[in-house]
């Protein structure tokens, strides 16, 4: 389709809203043509004009103009001429062009031929109800991409018309860009274009918790005292009271404990009087209808929604024929939350002390005292047992799951605490059906333990009387399989590293996909549409030492090299561990020599470091665990990425078990071991360009990856095409091509 050029100011003037052109204006918009009203000075004259050929016609002319309760008579007037829909798509993939060639571009979007490959790609998915794994870089537009492919499919297929495309994403960020900005904007542009014909519906979908609940804000204010709470938060929530909003995140001021108090507490829904009424009542009766068009969750809602279809308990989202599932290497993590238990310690005793009465007279109370006391003691005993059977040789620095043995001492504790719990329940007076439902939940929790059929780990054992037992069936990718690829509606999954080399293979293992058919499975790899062989330089020096955290001369060798590094690249540094021990030990070091630099370093459970290095000019963070894929720092800040071993994954108990389904080590380490660590190079790799003007230097230190060394050319492959070179040289004589002088004036 090649549009008239004449007519280009017609459009731009269309993108502007400014429907003025000359003398006169646009005052219908239709498939492929537009109405045009000129005033003579007399008259009001009307042309139809076919805004792809340019071609046009005389409509009619009045003394007076054309109203908007005309709109409708003008519009089949205009269906009568042969320029009308001439040109305009008669299928979906001509649509999806369409709207990327034409609309999109008239409102200031460049037009990317791989995107509107990647949008059909997922169209055709959607339409033949396939599964389609896309992995895209970042930067090419894989949001517009499927919604695109999505609109233009509720367009063509009516089953999916009437009911609501599901979008599940990793980041709460995501889900509100898409509802908050993506689809106000797409809805904007294709009603102007006459493609829709009323705006795009959505809504983000929670956990209840996340909701107000009207009852209980009613009764947290009337009960506060006045004297004993700020001012400012007592005005928050008496404001909201007035107000329509139910998303607790999304009424600012709130604190948190405020928050826990008037937020939905489902037991106390069955007997409110309000329960017909009130807010989230009335959202969620909207919400379970399928009038809307997207409905947005994390992937956790979505498993919750797969999981209680599959226990015939009433789902959480409505019918749905269509799935997107972005960011999708996180589903793995969530399936192995919702699929997984976990008993907390903490927890465990926090339900125990709630069975101690207040008043201790009666029979009944000091055998409630009793059992609370033998479920605490149990639990000590197991998690005592549990850490003592941690393998001496685990680094505690190096992993966060703590492989151990439930012993059949073990055991004997379990079924203690399992057996107390039982005749708390027996004993329990209470009609608190919260608290009697909790202690239920914790008896089938503990159960699971009991089952030879899972991969059980600990969690932070070193935290005082705060261990966590966790689990996954062993099963964890088949179950996964059937409960979401066997279902016969189209699944989308796309994320910027879903492939390892362009191979799809160890994803879909991990997800269970071989219980599909393959022939259903279509999968797409596409280039990053940055300019990589010009803006990046990869680095890999020879004669490296073998990287071993624990050798004192590996360290020192290490720490003297990314020394010379920084000031290769004036700081604008990030230098990216695998673990947060060598972290701290270079870092210490550094922080002597690099006096003249903002060094900035990551510590566990300190969520600001990356706003502290953001706010330097030209600091260096030192960083590791989320670093590699959740960061975005677009322009000169970050132009050297500093990877200072390859990260392969850690053993733990769950890899170890994957472990034992191969015939040997190697075809392991084949088949699971590099592909991961390929794909979180590239997700680290992915930090440096996040732009088309940003440019900068990845520099990899683990010999493994020099020249002539076994993952070379794998690693190689794995990243963007860019300049390679083994001299460090280099670094300053690129940046000095890329970036101005101010990038190398002093630091500090
Ligand atoms: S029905 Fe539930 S959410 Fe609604 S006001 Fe009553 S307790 Fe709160």
């Amino acid at each position: 389709m090649k549009r008239n050029i004449n007519i280009e100011q017609i459009l731009q003037k269309l993108k502007n809203k400014d429907l003025e052109i000359f003398d006169s204006k646009i005052v219908l918009f239709t498939k492929d043509c537009i109405v045009i009203e000129s005033f003579t000075g007399k008259t009001y004259t009307y042309r139809v004009m076919n805004y792809l050929t340019g071609d046009s016609k005389y409509l009619f002319h009045k003394k007076r103009p054309v109203t908007e309760d005309e709109h409708d008579l003008l519009e089949n007037k205009v269906k009568q001429f042969r320029i009308y829909g001439c040109h305009y798509p008669t299928n979906g993939e001509e649509m999806i062009r369409f709207i990327f060639e034409y609309v999109f571009r008239i409102f200031g979007y460049s037009i990317r031929e791989e995107q509107i490959d990647l949008s059909i790609h997922m169209y055709k998915t959607m339409t033949n109800t396939n599964i389609s794994l896309s992995d895209v870089p970042v930067g090419l537009g894989k949001t517009h991409a499927y919604l695109v492919a999505v609109i233009v499919h509720k367009l063509y297929a009516k089953e999916l018309s009437s009911k609501p495309v599901i979008i599940t994403t990793s980041s709460i960020e995501l889900q509100r860009a898409i509802v908050k900005d993506y689809l106000p904007e797409i809805s904007d542009m294709l009603l102007q274009f006459g493609i829709i014909a009323k705006p795009l519906t959505s809504v983000i979908r929670k956990g209840k918790d996340n909701y107000l609940c009207d009852l209980r804000l009613k009764n947290y204010i009337q009960n506060i005292d006045p004297r004993k709470k700020k001012l400012e938060e007592l005005l928050i929530l008496r404001k909201i009271e007035a107000q329509d909003e139910i998303d607790l995140d999304e009424l600012k001021g709130v604190t948190q404990y405020d928050r826990r108090r008037i937020s939905v507490n489902y037991n106390s829904c069955q007997v409110c009087l309000k329960k017909n009424t009130c807010r989230y009542k009335s959202f969620m009766k909207k919400v379970k209808k399928p009038y809307l068009d997207f409905q947005v969750c994390n992937h956790n809602y979505y498993l919750a929604d797969v999981i209680r279809r599959k226990r015939n308990l009433s789902p959480l989202l409505p019918e749905h024929n269509a799935v997107i599932i972005d960011e999708a290497h996180k589903i793995i993590d969530a399936a192995r939350q919702m699929y997984g238990v976990t008993v907390s310690q903490r927890d465990l005793y926090t339900l125990a002390m709630k069975a101690i009465p207040k008043k201790l007279k009666s029979k009944e109370a000091k055998q409630l005292k009793a059992i609370s006391e033998e479920i605490i003691k149990y639990s000590n005993k197991l998690f005592g047992e549990l850490i003592n059977n941690i393998p001496k040789h685990i680094d505690r620095d190096e992993t966060e799951k703590f492989a151990t043995v439930l012993s059949s001492v073990g055991r004997l504790y379990l079924s203690g605490i399992i057996s107390n719990l039982q005749e708390l329940l027996r004993c329990e007076k209470t009609d608190d059906k919260r608290y009697l439902s909790e202690i239920r939940r914790w008896i089938k929790d503990l159960y699971v333990f009991q089952d030879w059929g899972i991969i059980y780990w600990i969690e932070q054992p070193f935290l005082n009387e705060q261990c966590i037992l966790a689990s996954i069936p062993i099963t964890l990718s088949t179950d996964v399989g059937i409960d979401l690829w066997q279902a016969n509606d189209s699944k989308i999954l796309t994320s910027g590293t879903l492939a390892a080399n362009n191979d799809f293979e160890y994803i879909k293992k991990e997800l269970g996909m071989q219980v599909t058919s393959l022939s259903r499975i279509n999968q797409v790899s596409k280039e990053s549409p940055f300019n990589h062989k010009d803006n990046c330089l990869l680095h890999i020096p020879d004669k490296l030492p073998y990287p071993s955290y624990i050798d004192k001369n590996y360290l020192i060798n290490i720490t003297n090299r990314i020394e010379q590094l920084i000031k290769a690249s004036n700081g604008h540094a990030m230098v990216l561990f695998t673990s947060y021990k060598p972290l701290k030990v270079v870092f210490e070091q550094l922080k002597q020599r690099l006096k003249d630099y903002e060094l900035v370093q990551m510590k566990r459970g300190k969520k600001d470091a990356v706003d502290e290095f953001k706010k330097t000019k030209k600091g260096v963070f030192f960083a590791t665990g989320s670093a590699w894929e959740g960061m975005n720092i677009p322009g000169d800040l970050l132009s050297h990425l500093i990877i200072v071993k390859l990260p392969f994954p850690i053993p733990d108990p769950i890899s170890e078990y994957e472990r034992t389904m191969y015939a040997s080590m190697e075809d392991y380490i084949e088949a699971v071991v590099v592909p991961k660590m390929l794909i979180k190079l590239r997700q680290g790799a992915g930090r440096l360009i996040r732009t088309e003007t940003d440019s900068g230097v990845i520099t990899i230190l683990d010999a493994r990856a020099s020249k002539g060394s076994k993952y070379h050319d794998q690693v190689i492959e794995s990243l963007p095409q860019c300049r390679l070179t083994d001299k460090s040289q280099e670094i300053s004589q690129f940046l000095r091509e890329k970036k101005t002088e101010e990038f190398f004036r002093r630091a500090v």
